[in-house]
Order: C-alpha cells, then sequence, then structure tokens
C-alpha cells in the first residue's frame, strides 16, 4: 500500500524567515488536528535559500515534516554559476527534490535531457525526485490527455535505477494556477499510463510501490476526488500551500 503524500510546492514565495514560522504553525495545524502521517506524509518545498532554516526547524523539534527543493542542478560541483548541487541538498537532509516543473520547462527552457541528467543527479546524492510531467492545453487538444506526459516520464527515466526512489507528479500545465482542476476521471486515466510506464522501464514491484501524484488547483474542497482514484496518490499543491489552515486541511483529505 502506498501512503499519500501531500506535497506543498511553494515555488518563488516566503523568505527564510517566513519560512519558519511557516512550519512550525503548519506543524501545531497538524498537530491540533491530530494528523496521522502515517495516513499522509507531508513535505515542503521552499526556495533554497530557505533550506538551512527549515532543515534546524525541522530537526530541533523533530517535526514528521519532510522536505525538499525545488529543484538541482545536473552537475556534481565546479564552474556552474547560479547553480545548487545534489550535494548540497543532501547535506542539508532533503528528502526529495522536484525535477522538471512545467515552469522550469517553459520559463527556463529546460529539455527532457536535463531532467533525465537532474534525476540521475539526484540519485547520485540519495535524493527521491519529485517528477513533474504534463500537458498544455495545446498538446491536449493535438494528442490527447497522455501522450506527452508518457512521453516525458519515458524520456525523464533514461538510465535510470528504478530502486533508487521516485514520485511522479502528474501536472497538466492548464490546471496549474489556474483555479481549474483536471477532473478525478481525467487524473487519474494520465496517473494510470504513467504507472504503466513504470511497470515497462522499471517492474511492476517499483511501479506499484511508486507514488503518482495529480497536481494542478488542488485545494481543501477537492483532494478528496482525487485521493479516491486508484492511482493517484497524493498531491502536488502550488497556491494553496501558501495558506496554512488549506494546507492542513488538504493533509487531511478524507
Ligand atoms: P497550483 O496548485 O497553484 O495550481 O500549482 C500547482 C503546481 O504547480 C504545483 O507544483
Amino acid at each position: 500500500k502506498r501512503t499519500p503524500f501531500i506535497a506543498g510546492n511553494w515555488k518563488m514565495n516566503l523568505d527564510h524567515l517566513q519560512s519558519i514560522a511557516f512550519v512550525q504553525k503548519l506543524a501545531w495545524s497538524l498537530a491540533d488536528a491530530k494528523h496521522d502521517f502515517a495516513d499522509a506524509e507531508v513535505a515542503v518545498f521552499p526556495p533554497f535559500t530557505d533550506l538551512r532554516s527549515v532543515q534546524t526547524l525541522v530537526s530541533a523539534d523533530s517535526l514528521p515534516i519532510a522536505y525538499g527543493a525545488q529543484d538541482v542542478s545536473a552537475h556534481d560541483s565546479g564552474a556552474y554559476t547560479g547553480e545548487i548541487s545534489g550535494a548540497f541538498l543532501a547535506a542539508l537532509d532533503c528528502r526529495y527534490v522536484i525535477i522538471g516543473h512545467s515552469e522550469r520547462r517553459t520559463l527556463h527552457g529546460e529539455s527532457d535531457a536535463d531532467i533525465n541528467a537532474k534525476v540521475l543527479a539526484a540519485h547520485r546524492h540519495g535524493l527521491i525526485p519529485v517528477l513533474c510531467v504534463g500537458e498544455t492545453a495545446e498538446d491536449l487538444e493535438a494528442h490527447g490527455p497522455s501522450a506527452v506526459p508518457v512521453a516525458q516520464l519515458r524520456a525523464a527515466l533514461e538510465g535510470v535505477d528504478g530502486s533508487k526512489g521516485l514520485v511522479v507528479a502528474y501536472e497538466p500545465v492548464w490546471a496549474i494556477g489556474s483555479g481549474q482542476a483536471a477532473t478525478p476521471d481525467q487524473a487519474e486515466q494520465v496517473a494510470a499510463a504513467l504507472r504503466g510506464v513504470l511497470t515497462e522501464v522499471f517492474d511492476d514491484e517499483i511501479a506499484q510501490a511508486t507514488r503518482v501524484l495529480y497536481g494542478g488547483s488542488v485545494k481543501a474542497a477537492n483532494i478528496a476526488s482525487f485521493l479516491r482514484e486508484p492511482n493517484v496518490d497524493g498531491a502536488l499543491v502550488g497556491g494553496a500551500s501558501l495558506d496554512i489552515a488549506e494546507f492542513s486541511s488538504i493533509a487531511r483529505f478524507k
């Protein structure tokens, strides 16, 4: 059985001081609600400059909240101005790293090959990639729902060792920040196709153990409908992850 995963992608919001207050309050909110972390793992993905603060707080108070970065360099060290090595993230006890978010693909020109190199880099440092795939509205019109996410996933997994851990996030670009979430049916259809790719590329055991998330305009009011789908194992939440009460109630989706 896969433990549901509720992940908050803060994007470029909250500085290191705000991150401390936020994570502390989130922990209190979850504790108040008697959140059972065996029912749903909770993770936050703050900006790089917050990670040291989040690490300090989480370790000092033994908070049951996981965290990771929003991107990682494909390289391990050297003359790559502005890049952040997976080694640095591992040194800050990050468990996860988001790779291939559509904002990286479109605004920063990341190719499938770049994303594949980042997945390999994350694994070199013991980080679990939260690998994002998803189609634009034009892709959906031209190729149907699964073709682009399936191709992106295949490309990202080239030469990847499936035993090193992976989370896949299906985020249709048209649903991100639009208030227009996919239907649970749409999410399930693509999640099932992505799990099929995992079986094909790795094996059935790894495919069954890998969590496939849905992302795009997830909020407390719609999370339960996604989690009812057999192949949807959680959510990657943007805007609603910046509201403590809302995010905390998303984590208690039942
Ligand atoms: P929203 O939840 O704001 O639509 O963003 C989704 C997302 O991009 C998470 O990575």
